[in-house]
């Protein structure tokens, strides 16, 4: 074998951890002191930080946060821009058993509340431009302690951590303990806190590394924000793992990506960038020869985009689905076919099974509520037993709120949320489907589909469509439709737009969308 490979499997990892300490630091622990030399974070403006260096950094930083006086069980709530910063601050809380709480940079002071008056943190870490209003929003929520970090890795949390001492026992965890609390993004209702516990961590990183043939020589191109477990637990944990280099990029740029694919090996990425990276003459086969794997998630990859990117570097874009509560539940195989529009087969000791509305399993084909089990599950919502208990069957399967099919080969496709799904005049309309024949189109480059009222088929179909070229008529878009779909499932309205609205993640936010339009058939 070429370059070492972690070849311990979920099971061996967590029958040793139940004995020794199951705080997923300690595995990282361990393979940060064994490579202490090799590089963690390459940055594009400052120096590099080492595994030993980041080891001895987190460390300095747990002293730091228990000298403000954190305990093992307290919360941080760190809204702050992506840095080394704060990917140590990340460590630091694993390592002294601190549940680490990020949130997205996007949300304003105001949407702030509600995670601040949830959580319960004993800190906040904002910008150092937030400072003031975080303070006095602190004061109302009964947040003891608010603490700057910022993009360079300056603020009041990191001022005095130089002269903390580098030595900090990893806190003892059971498997079962909290480590990370992500909200999610709270489709319907408010924002709820998914517990994700130390066994989660180390079970999925370990089945990923395994699934996707990690490799200590492998370079990952991180571009994700570190506030969702995309880029936090995936796209930290699997490098760490195998102690690979991170191309660390504060943030997505085109340009900076393409410049870089040529020394990195693996990229993880929502589906809009791919669309960018494709918008890029330099993205060539050629610069992409000696890539390994191009992984994308947390939103549908366009069929399209999956084929123009085969196109034109030779790669074959590895989908994988994945959410909050359960960070990754199923990937497309490394060595087998990887088939657009599906996101392959359950991860090891992930159990998955398509139901009805009672919760009975379907056949194989037919389109139904996901539910899953497995090691990665979530161990509930922070302080919402009720909400658990609606999610959670009594056999332990999580409803995930997703439409899916299985087919026969074990392959799952999503189909949407099934908050997204429209009912119109009592019968089912699946977005997706809908969606898939109108990028088919030429003209049509994008499009959302979604249901809003309508005062006599309930809700009423209509199309968000992005053009592109020359575009097309909706009497041409028409004639496609009524060629493949039943009546009720063609939109009875089309909005043009410039573009769909996303979220952070690249997901459509249909929510928005319904918003816009609800009282378009008002008078009908
Ligand atoms: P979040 O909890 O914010 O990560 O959102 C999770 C949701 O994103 C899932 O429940 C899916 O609806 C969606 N999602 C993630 N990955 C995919 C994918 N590959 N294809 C389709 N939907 C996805």
């Amino acid at each position: 074998m070429l370059f070492p490979r972690f070849h311990i499997t979920a099971q061996h990892l967590n029958r040793q951890l139940f004995i020794v300490n199951a705080n997923f630091y300690s595995i990282l622990q361990h393979q940060m002191v064994n490579s202490a030399d090799r590089i963690f974070l390459e940055l594009p403006d400052r120096a590099s930080i080492t595994y030993g260096q980041a080891n001895r950094l987190s460390a300095q930083l747990a002293n730091r946060l228990t000298k403000v006086g954190l305990e093992r069980g307290d919360r941080v709530t760190a809204q702050i821009e992506k840095s080394p910063e704060a990917v140590i601050l990340y460590l630091a809380c694993l390592r002294a058993g601190i549940i680490f709480h990020p949130l997205n940079t996007a949300y304003t002071t105001s949407e702030l509340e509600h995670f601040l008056q949830d959580a319960k943190p004993l800190l906040v870490v904002c910008d150092p431009a937030k400072y003031e209003e975080t303070v006095q929003l602190a004061n109302r929520c009964q947040v003891k302690h608010v603490h700057t970090l910022d993009e360079n890795g300056d603020g009041s949390l990191w001022s005095d951590v130089s002269s903390c001492s580098d030595q900090f026992e990893v806190a003892h965890q059971n498997p079962g303990d909290t480590a990370l609390l992500i909200y999610t993004s709270g489709t319907t209702g408010k924002p709820k806190g998914a517990m994700i516990t130390h066994h989660n961590l180390s079970s999925n990183a370990a089945s990923l590394v395994k699934i996707w043939n990690w490799s200590s020589a492998d370079v990952l191109l991180h571009v994700l924000p570190l506030f969702h477990v995309h880029g936090l637990c995936v796209g930290l944990h699997c490098p760490m793992l195998l102690t690979s280099r991170i191309l660390f990029q504060p943030r997505f740029s085109v340009t900076e990506t393409i410049s870089l694919i040529a020394r990195a090996s693996v990229m993880m990425a929502v589906p809009t960038i791919y669309t960018r990276l494709l918008s890029h003459p330099q993205l060539t086969r050629e610069l992409c020869s000696s890539f390994r794997l191009f992984i994308s998630g947390s939103a549908p990859l366009l069929p399209r985009t999956f084929e123009k990117f085969e196109q034109r570097t030779g790669h074959r874009i590895l989908e994988r689905y994945g959410m909050s509560e359960a960070q990754m539940i199923a990937s497309n195989p490394l060595l087998g076919e990887r088939i657009a529009g599906t996101v392959g087969y359950a991860l090891p000791d992930v159990k998955l099974r398509v139901c009805n509305e009672d919760g009975n399993p379907l056949n194989n084909g037919q389109i139904g509520k996901l539910e899953i089990k497995g090691p990665n599950l979530f161990k509930g919502y922070w302080q919402n037993p009720d909400a658990t208990r609606a999610a959670v069957r009594d056999d332990g399967y999580f409803v995930t709120g997703d439409l899916a099919t299985v087919s026969d080969d074990n392959r799952l496709a999503i189909v949407g949320r099934q908050s997204d799904l429209i009912i119109s005049a009592g019968f089912n309309v699946y977005p997706k489907e809908v969606e898939i024949l109108l990028n088919q189109i030429p003209g049509i480059v994008d499009s959302a589909v979604f249901g809003v009222s309508h005062s006599d088929l309930g809700e009423a179909v209509i199309a968000a469509i992005i053009l592109q070229g020359s575009g097309v008529t909706e009497e041409e878009v028409l004639t496609v439709l009524k060629k493949k779909l039943s009546a009720f499932k063609i939109p009875k309205k089309f909005m043009y737009l410039e573009e769909l609205p996303r979220n952070a993640m690249g997901k459509v936010e249909k929510n928005r969308l319904r918003k816009e339009y609800e009282s378009t058939f008002k008078d009908e």
